[in-house]
């Protein structure tokens, strides 16, 4: 498998003309979240390259980013199966912050007001920065985001636009364990409690959009804190039904439209985030 620090070694490793290029950017852990990310991505281009960077100007608690797991070795076997398919690039601080790990800031209006925006104060930000840097030094034609962070895929368009970039923003559905809990990087730190307990937070989630329709948004949100509250050693950070193009809260429905549901809930000391379509019935 090709795999490079540097981007200039990279993009001299792409033939002069190809016909397209999609970029696959995790922080590692990789599971098979990021694997349908890749696959798709396979499927749709003639070359893909997979970054793996944790990207320190996201996080907005340092015992977060020290957690954060890392297993670049592991990463390369899951990966392995698609060698012959795509180049991995795994940045140095020093290639995607040449001057430094340095914050940019943005304006993306309501699309950061909230949830993550509001919850990891500079998170988007951070996260703007390093995917522009990413977008920089790649240049792809089409880049590929899980809806799991739906909120990160509204701003990456926006950065998109920001910046009149000519790249395709690939929004791709959130892959679920078999008890319905999110995939995420972070469930490899969930104590086995907390994991076996953590599938109720998707279940609670389809029985509220089970009942669009019969509950306001206040019998909504009383029956997700009565649920979890229930679960020894979760905390909840937020819930809230927004507008799914602005990413604004709302608490009276309009009965003909779709909405999202955002939540994020503490298990123990790891955060997870979900969310679900709230679809008119
Ligand atoms: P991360 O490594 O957590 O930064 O995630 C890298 C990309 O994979 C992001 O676009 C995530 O939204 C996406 N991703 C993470 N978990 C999932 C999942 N369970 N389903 C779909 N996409 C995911």
């Amino acid at each position: 498998m090709l795999v490079f620090s540097n981007a200039y070694e990279l993009q001299a490793e792409l033939p002069t003309s190809f016909s397209s290029l999609g970029l696959v950017p995790t922080m590692g852990a990789l599971h098979q979240g990021h694997i349908s990310l890749v696959e798709r991505a396979i499927k749709e281009n003639s070359h893909v390259i997979v970054s793996i960077y944790v990207n320190p100007t996201q996080f907005n608690r340092v015992e977060d980013l020290e957690q954060y797991p890392r297993n670049i070795d592991k990463d390369l076997e899951t990966l392995a199966p698609y060698s012959n398919k795509i180049m991995v690039y795994i940045p140095t601080n020093e290639d995607l912050y040449p001057e430094g790990i340095k914050v940019k800031t943005y304006a993306f209006g309501t699309l950061t007001q909230y949830f993550e925006g509001a919850y990891r104060p500079g998170h988007f930000d951070g996260v703007a920065t390093v995917i522009e840097s990413l977008f920089t030094r790649i240049n792809p034609t089409k880049a590929y985001f899980g809806e799991k962070d739906f909120q990160q895929v509204l701003v990456i368009k926006a950065l998109v636009k920001l910046l009149s970039l000519n790249i395709k923003i690939i929004s791709c559905p959130i892959i679920r364990a078999k008890d319905g809990l999110a995939l995420s990087s972070r469930n490899a730190l969930l104590s086995k409690e907390h994991l076996e307990k953590a599938c109720v937070i998707y279940n609670i989630l389809q029985k509220i959009t089970e009942n669009r329709g019969h509950w306001n948004v206040q019998q909504m949100r009383a029956y997700f804190f009565e649920k979890i509250e229930a679960l020894s050693g979760f905390k909840i950070d937020y819930f809230a039904v927004a507008d799914p193009k602005t990413l604004t809260p709302e608490e009276e429905l309009i009965p003909s439209k779709n909405y999202r549901i955002f939540i994020a809930v503490y298990a123990g000391t790891i955060r997870l985030i979900d969310t679900i379509e709230l679809r008119r019935k």
